[in-house]
């Protein structure tokens, strides 16, 4: 009856939008003891919007504004993305920069009618020797209120910071509450600044808050917990989260996610509702009841 069981598992699974990639995976995710989740679209919707615009020097708004989406312009990030989205609302002038950089967990680094421009976390400035003088205390202000803040450098000062928000999901807290139930342990993964990340945390009750962390070394947080001894799970959306979803005992995709992490993982939640996690152990752990 063992293969029968994985089966109907499977195919119940199917018929609410989880998708397993292997009949393995049932009975990996019925072990599960924590479950790791990338923040920005995950826990978040991920679609930030720009909330403040603090220039400094002699900066008008609009100029901040339209410099930073000048720099982020070509950038996919979805903090970019915003800034740029923002700017277009206000119908501001988007030049065009050259030699561009993305900074994975940093920022983007550009030039600018000849001129350095920065648009990134503090790590970002620190790296360039930027020096954050009087910026630095509305930064913090704005990091206690749970907004993900940029420092804008031009020519090697800073010109002004901007700050967004995203919103949890709607689900996101019950979801948590149900794994808790379930007896699991709960993470966070996140490039987010420390504060930002506690703030999110605290939100959705989640169990730890691992936060300023490179997404190259994403992966090291799912190892650390595995030579603990705990079966982890990690869920993503994002290019990012591709090797830590490789790594985790069980690699769970959002369905809205990129097709890297969809790719990557051993269960695709296609209805984009974290629900659905706590539901697909409870699959595989019924599944497994009855193959015993
Ligand atoms: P996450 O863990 O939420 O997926 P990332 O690793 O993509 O975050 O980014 C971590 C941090 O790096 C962001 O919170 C932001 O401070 C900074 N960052 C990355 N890309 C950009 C960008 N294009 N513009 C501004 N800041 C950025
Ligand atoms: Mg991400």
């Amino acid at each position: 009856a063992t293969p029968t069981a994985i089966m109907v598992g499977s195919g119940v699974g199917l018929n609410r939008g989880i998708l397993f990639k292997s009949a393995a995976v049932l009975e990996g995710i019925a072990h599960l003891q924590a479950i790791g989740f990338d923040k920005t679209g995950t826990l978040t919707k991920g679609t930030p919007e720009v909330t403040d615009i603090i220039p400094f020097a002699n900066y008008t708004k609009q100029e901040l504004l339209s410099i930073a989406a000048a720099g982020e312009h070509p950038s996919i990030h979805p903090l970019a993305q915003a800034v740029v989205t923002a700017a277009k609302q206000e119908q501001l002038n988007i030049e065009e920069v050259s030699d561009y950089h993305e900074e994975a967990g940093y920022g983007v680094s550009c030039l600018l009618s000849g001129q350095q421009l920065f648009i990134g976390n503090l790590k970002l400035m620190n790296k360039y020797q930027v020096d954050v003088g009087d910026a630095q205390s509305d930064f913090q202000r704005l990091a206690d209120l749970g907004r993900t803040t940029s420092f804008i450098a031009l020519g090697g000062s800073v010109i002004g910071l901007i700050a967004l928000a995203d919103v949890v999901k709607e689900s996101t807290k019950e979801a948590l509450a149900r794994l808790h139930r379930l007896g699991l342990k709960t993470f966070m993964i996140t490039g987010d600044n420390n504060k930002v990340a506690q703030v999110v945390g605290e939100q959705v009750g989640i169990g730890e808050v691992i936060s300023e962390i490179l997404p190259q070394d994403k992966i090291n947080i799912i190892k650390r917990y595995q030579d603990q001894g705990f079966k982890v799970a990690m869920v993503g959306d994002g290019i990012n989260d591709a090797p830590a979803l490789a790594q985790s005992d069980v690699g769970i995709a959002i369905g809205s996610g990129t097709d890297v992490a969809k790719e990557t993982g051993d269960v695709v939640l296609v209805r984009n509702d974290l629900l659905d996690v706590e539901r697909a152990i409870r699959l595989g752990r019924k599944t497994l009841s009855k193959i015993k």
